[in-house]
């Protein structure tokens, strides 16, 4: 049976929507093994269908290069044909450099993968291509948001612990917790709002509208360069690149560069005050009109429509 050993790069309390949307791509795959930097897992990684969970003696946290040394153990004890992680930056920094060690490739973006088959979608999403291993296992690293996750508790998995430690050249010295927004991470939610020059500074009905659809913010350049919204969430060729359910763009142009972070999204609303702006070439449904207005009607229906 075809062995598929997933990187946690890191583990919360509880597994992320990329993590479960992970494990179930991988479980239609083959026999499911977990590998994770975190020492002393806890009941998070008991999963239906998730066999062996392989540890390090002492936690390794990205970007040791202890991580590269854990998985390429991984990959060696689970006898693995494919190598999984998510397609954000920690992950794909350590499976590039395992795909390096062992003589493999590394296909990264990958949207869906039957058998040692990877669909990815490029060029900012005007084309799909697919893939395959010359040689080595499959390894790749998988967009969030590209899998309908379906996991379920399962009985505790058995736990290996590898004879890796921390690497001895990069010591991290201090570890600070970023304050959340109680948001969704940005590449992981399902619903999007956007903000963009329109809103001219102004987040608060950008944000109103993100927290009644449970979405996360993201931004244009033109927003996080104002300072007006934080650089880590502008949407974009140098920005993240997000495919939710739905993107809603208020007050944004629709320029190539921010097209290129989201026009995967399956529903695309755009909200511009300019008929013709570009970002209504690719929108599902769009709203011509001034956000001032639109919004707080929006928000209005929707509290409205919840009762
Ligand atoms: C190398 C490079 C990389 C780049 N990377 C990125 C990237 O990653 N992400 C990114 O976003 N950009 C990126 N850019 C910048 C990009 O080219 C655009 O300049 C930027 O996306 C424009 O942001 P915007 O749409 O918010 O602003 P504008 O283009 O100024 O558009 C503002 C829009 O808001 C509308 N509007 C104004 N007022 C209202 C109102 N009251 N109600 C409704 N609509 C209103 C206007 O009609 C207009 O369409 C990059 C550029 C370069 C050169």
């Amino acid at each position: 049976m075809t062995q598929v050993l997933v990187l946690f790069d890191h583990l919360d309390a509880e597994l992320t929507g990329a993590q479960k949307e992970l494990l179930t791509l991988a479980s239609t795959l083959g026999q499911v093994s977990v590998v994770t930097g975190e020492a002393s897992p806890g009941d998070q990684v008991a999963v239906d269908g998730v066999g062996t969970v392989y540890v390090p003696q002492e936690t390794i946290l990205a970007p040791d290069a202890g991580l590269v040394d854990l998985v390429q153990a991984a990959v060696e004890q689970a006898q693995a044909d494919v190598v999984l992680g998510s397609d954000m930056v920690d992950s794909v920094d350590v499976l590039a450099r395992l795909a390096v060690r062992i003589d493999a490739g590394l296909i990264t973006g990958a949207v869906s993968i039957s058998g040692t088959t990877v669909t990815k979608s490029v060029l900012a999403g005007s084309y799909i291509t697919t893939a395959q291993p010359i040689d080595g296992p499959l390894i790749a690293t998988v967009r969030p948001n590209s899998v309908q996750a379906e996991t379920a508790v399962g009985h505790a998995p058995q736990i290996t612990v590898l004879p890796v430690a921390p690497s001895s050249s990069v010591e991290v010295l201090e570890r600070s917790v970023l304050p959340t927004s109680g948001r969704p991470p940005l590449t992981e939610a399902r619903v999007v709002v956007a903000a963009g020059r329109g809103v001219e500074g102004d987040l608060n009905l950008v944000e109103q509208l993100a927290d009644e659809l449970g979405a996360a913010v993201g931004a244009s350049r033109v927003a996080t360069d104002a300072g007006w919204v934080d650089h880590s969430a502008q949407v974009g060729q140098t920005g993240v690149i997000v495919s939710p359910q739905l993107y809603i763009s208020v007050g944004i142009s629709g320029a190539i560069q921010q097209k290129a972070g989201m026009q995967t999204a399956e529903t695309i609303v755009a909200i511009n005050k300019d008929e013709d702006a570009a970002v209504f070439e690719i929108a599902d449904f769009g709203v011509v009109g001034d956000l001032n207005e639109v919004l707080p009607q929006a928000i209005e229906e929707i509290r409205r429509r919840r009762g």
